[in-house]
């Protein structure tokens, strides 16, 4: 007998096909004689809807800004998993399964403070183990929290994953599943190369790389948590027959497995390309280029929860002014812009920048620790393509290139190909 977390995305509880088709698998594991506590997203499309919902509300008179009060915003958008958490336990309920549902606040699932954004702290797994090891199955809304303040914290876009791993530490579980629409973790996004190729493993440090660099198959606090926690996680497909042969393998159910690089066998130089579309540059002009001036363009932005990824600083000419470049998510730019305009004194520079709309590709891979040329490879297979590259950044595992828009799905191919991830 084993713990299992089993987490669905929300094409897999699109509908109530679909979560009566996520029950079925659900009652495969608990008739092998399994614990199973389950974490549900929000039906596909969902949260989005409730996004633009709060989006389009009526703003605070005057505010003219398109902010909102983000504890406001996390109850609305949290409604979308209480829904689907109760209708899976309905249908475990009619296939005459012990379950009930469990929003975040009633566990608890803790949180920090931030708002849309929030980090689990402390989940107390007492009462689900107790009721997982009397045969109840627990059905968790995922994606949501208690936040210090009392009230409700959602846990970022695709946080259920997060949700799920957390749990699946909180009470020791032996597997954590993720099931999605893919049956796995690939070369590339699938749907983007039809030549990408599943991964039977990837290595921790690969998949948070892949998940931060834009592979939105897992959250990158998902994989974090997997790594520190040392949970066994497997991405698999939901879409696949709950009773077809292998499906309730213990040790290697069909998926990709989320590991140690150790157990790893055969380790390519580069394992996989990911990318991120809606990427915007932000230029700083004629900077005075002294000690503490980063301090006093990134301190603010991260107080304002603004990710800020490449940062590009010029040497400058005469040992005076400088510029400097980095990027944010696109979404962030009128933020970003705003900070910067309140502490332009104390930056001090002349004028501010900004291009959206574009993609930053990125080649991942652990053997690039002991190979040369990787780099090198990818510039010249882009240049072959007329790909103009805007800005590079690179560490021992991964080289992230950002480009315009129109060429994302291009360059993917192209670095694809090039390092032979193409399946034959
Ligand atoms: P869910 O709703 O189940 O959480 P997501 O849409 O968040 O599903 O994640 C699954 C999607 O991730 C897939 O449909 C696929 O298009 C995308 N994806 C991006 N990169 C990869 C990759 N390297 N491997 C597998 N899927 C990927
Ligand atoms: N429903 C949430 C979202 O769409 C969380 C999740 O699906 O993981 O972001
Ligand atoms: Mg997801």
């Amino acid at each position: 007998m084993a713990r299992i977390v089993m987490k669905f995305g929300g094409t897999s509880v699109a509908d109530l096909d679909r979560i009566k088709n996520v029950a079925r698998h659900v009652k495969r594991e608990v008739d092998a004689g399994h614990e199973v506590a389950v974490v549900v997203s929000a039906m596909s499309g969902k949260t989005n809807e409730l996004v633009g919902w709060v989006q389009g509300a009526p703003k605070v008179v005057g505010a003219n800004s398109p902010f909102y009060d983000a504890r406001e915003y996390d109850a609305v958008v949290a409604s979308g998993e209480q829904v689907t958490s109760g209708l899976l336990s309905i249908a475990l309920q009619a296939m005459d399964i012990n379950a009930r549902s469990w929003q975040g606040w009633q566990i608890p699932i803790r949180t920090d403070n931030a708002h849309g954004a929030a980090r689990i702290l402390e989940i107390d797994g007492a009462d689900i183990i107790k009721r997982m090891g009397e045969g109840q199955v627990a059905v968790i809304a995922g994606f949501q929290g208690l936040g210090p303040d009392n009230r409700i914290a959602t846990l970022g876009r695709g946080g259920s994953d997060t949700s799920a791993v957390a749990i699946a530490a909180a009470v020791k579980a032996d597997r954590c599943d993720i099931y999605t629409d893919v049956d796995g973790v690939y070369t590339t996004d699938p749907r983007i190369v039809p030549q990408a190729r599943r991964l039977k493993k990837i290595a921790f440090e690969e998949m948070l790389e892949m998940a931060s660099l834009g592979a939105k198959v897992l959250q990158v606090r998902s994989v974090e948590l997997a790594m520190v926690h040392k949970v066994r996680t497997f991405v698999r497909s939901s879409f696949e027959d709950p009773d077809a042969p292998g499906m309730g393998d213990l040790l290697n159910p069909p998926g990709t497995l989320i590991c140690d690089e150790d157990e790893i066998v055969e380790q390519e130089v580069v394992t996989g390309i990911a990318y991120a579309k809606d990427e915007a540059q932000i230029s700083l002009r004629r900077l005075a280029d002294r000690p503490g001036v980063s301090a006093a363009i990134f301190g603010p932005l991260a107080e304002s929860h603004i990710n800020v990824d490449m940062i590009v600083q010029n040497i400058s000419e005469d040992g005076s002014k400088t510029d400097m470049t980095f990027t944010v998510p696109s979404g962030d730019v009128e933020k970003a812009i705003k900070v910067l305009g309140e502490n332009k004194e104390k930056i001090g520079y002349d004028v501010v920048q900004n291009e959206s709309g574009l993609v930053k590709v990125s080649v991942i891979g652990i053997g690039m620790r002991s190979h040369a040329g990787v780099a090198a490879t990818a510039f010249k297979a882009l240049a072959d393509k007329g790909i103009n590259i805007k800005a590079i950044t690179t560490s021992e595992i991964k080289i992230s290139i950002l480009i315009d828009g129109p060429y994302a799905e291009l360059a993917v191919r192209t670095l694809h190909s090039c390092y032979g991830l193409d399946k034959n």
